[in-house]
């Protein structure tokens, strides 16, 4: 394949897709999104999804599917065991990633409660190059340890390091000298890594890890869920990959890895998920907790439905024209922001694009939840929803202390193929026009702070009457506009 290119000096991402259906948008005025913002506590976890323009919270399960996928939904054999359906599924892991036992899972988080109880025993370390949320608490819950091996530039904010996923070696090397190999219950590598922004890890980063796995008999375990970006992103990135095929580049990362798995709420687009790997001796002392904790071993809990666009939705992850769309819009969106001096994290990952809300709200205190703020001003600016990733997502010390995050994001997802050029164009219209007023924003404290989860339930209100100043400035500028 070769790069697109453009007569005028614009580079456009250009959608290699035409929309069939359609879903209806609303976006309520201004002043009905502060009253909606303020019903749900300043949390853009408890908004109503029909008073949201564009839904940008998350990219789990609300990618949009091919009419291939819709297609095959309908040839789905119901069966409760020996379904035709999981056997075509079962099949399209092993062509993808050569390895032969596969269990079928009902998301991503049940692979990782599986990994954990077969692997993890008390006194356990699991070094990763960063850990997920409920990846953590699995390893966590059985007793283990997690070791976050990220390469140093993997936290900077500002970067042009194109693969910040990557692990550092030496730190790997370390941690399992000091543990011993023995204590090691596994190695985990993230593709795509979702907490530092999407953040993909280079073939050869995979090798080396492998290459240390190997020599202490160490399991190399692959969380996929966010494997179609950094397939993406080898491909344009990594030299030695400029040649192969995304089906060559993922056989070889698999050929590296003894258990794969992942979230289809993401990869194939679908809601799901499962594991492959290659031993026989593993895939049995994991396969007795399926039937137990997800179904039987021809399902694993999700619909025959889901899975036949699963498999359909695994081969078009091979496709560059149907992987490349989510990576091409965030770095469009990243880069006209970039432009206009807004602070983002670079380079443009996965996922979506990430405010850097401790410099955009640098006059607020991290204890008034800059990112928190930055949430609910810009829906109530645009009926975007954003999701906070930042000191709310922390939880306080078991004595009241706020912990707080070593960075204040919101975290703008761009689910894949769900929003037009016209639809980000918006955004970055809005988000330029909360950037001139952001000294207009103030900060947020609860009114209601759950023990746990605190930002999936917690209510907030503004610390002063910001809000309806946002709101004053927008008729302001924008007249009787939405
Ligand atoms: C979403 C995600 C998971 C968990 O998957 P669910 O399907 O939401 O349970 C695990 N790992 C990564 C990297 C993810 O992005």
């Amino acid at each position: 394949m070769t790069t697109l290119k453009f007569y005028g000096d614009e580079s456009i991402p250009l959608e290699m897709h035409k929309v069939r259906i359609v879903q209806k948008l609303r976006l309520p005025p201004v002043e009905y999104r502060l009253e909606a913002m303020t019903a749900a506590g300043n949390n853009t976890f408890l908004l109503q999804n029909a008073d949201v323009f564009m839904d940008m919270l998350t990219d789990s399960g609300v990618n949009a599917m091919s009419d291939q996928q819709v297609a095959a939904m309908m040839i789905a054999d119901d069966s409760y065991a020996g379904s035709a359906t999981y056997t075509r599924l079962e099949a399209k892991l092993r062509e993808i990633f050569g390895m032969y036992f596969i269990l079928p899972t009902h998301q991503g988080r049940a692979c990782e409660n599986i990994l954990a109880q077969v692997l993890v025993s008390p006194g356990t370390v699991v070094p990763m190059n960063y850990h997920f949320t409920t990846t953590k608490a699995h390893i966590t819950l059985n007793g283990g340890r997690i070791e976050e091996l990220v390469a140093d530039e993997g936290l900077e904010v500002i970067s042009v390091h194109p693969f910040k996923g990557n692990m550092d070696i030496g730190k790997l090397r370390a941690v399992i000298e000091d543990n011993g190999p023995t204590q090691v219950a596994f190695v985990r590598m993230e593709a795509g890594t979702n907490l530092i922004g999407g953040q993909p890890f280079s073939l050869q980063n995979l090798a080396d890890v492998s290459q240390v796995c190997r020599e202490h008999g160490i399991l190399l375990v692959m969380d996929a869920s966010l494997l179609a970006d950094n397939l993406y992103f080898i491909k344009e990135r990594e030299e030695d990959c400029k040649d192969l095929s995304i089906r060559e580049i993922t056989r070889q990362m698999a050929d590296l890895c003894d258990v794969i798995y992942f979230s289809a709420r993401k990869l194939g687009c679908v809601r799901g998920g499962a594991m492959c790997m290659r031993s026989e001796e593993l895939y049995r002392k994991m396969r007795g907790l399926v039937p137990l904790f997800e179904g039987f071993l021809t399902y694993g809990g999700m619909s025959v439905r889901e899975i036949e666009a699963l498999t359909v939705g695994l081969e078009e992850t091979m496709d560059m024209d149907m992987i490349n769309q989510g990576p091409i819009f965030i770095a469009y969106m990243v880069e006209e922001l970039e432009k206009r001096g807004i602070p983002v994290i670079t380079p443009a990952g996965g996922l979506g694009c990430h405010l850097n809300a401790l410099q955009f709200l640098d006059h607020l205190p991290q204890s008034e939840y800059p990112a928190g703020a930055l949430a609910s001003a810009l829906y109530i600016a645009s009926g975007v929803r954003g999701m906070e990733r930042g000191t709310l997502s922390e939880q306080r010390e078991p004595d009241g202390t706020e912990v707080f995050a070593n960075m204040e994001l919101l975290r703008l997802a761009l689910p894949r193929r769900v929003f037009t050029l016209s639809q980000i164009k918006y955004a970055i219209d809005r988000i330029q026009w909360l950037w001139d007023n952001r000294r207009l924003v103030g900060g947020l404290r609860f009114i209601e702070e759950p023990e746990i989860l605190r930002f999936f339930f917690g209510l907030l209100e503004p610390t002063t009457d910001w809000q309806q100043q946002l709101v004053a400035k927008f008729r302001q500028d924008f007249g009787d506009s939405l």
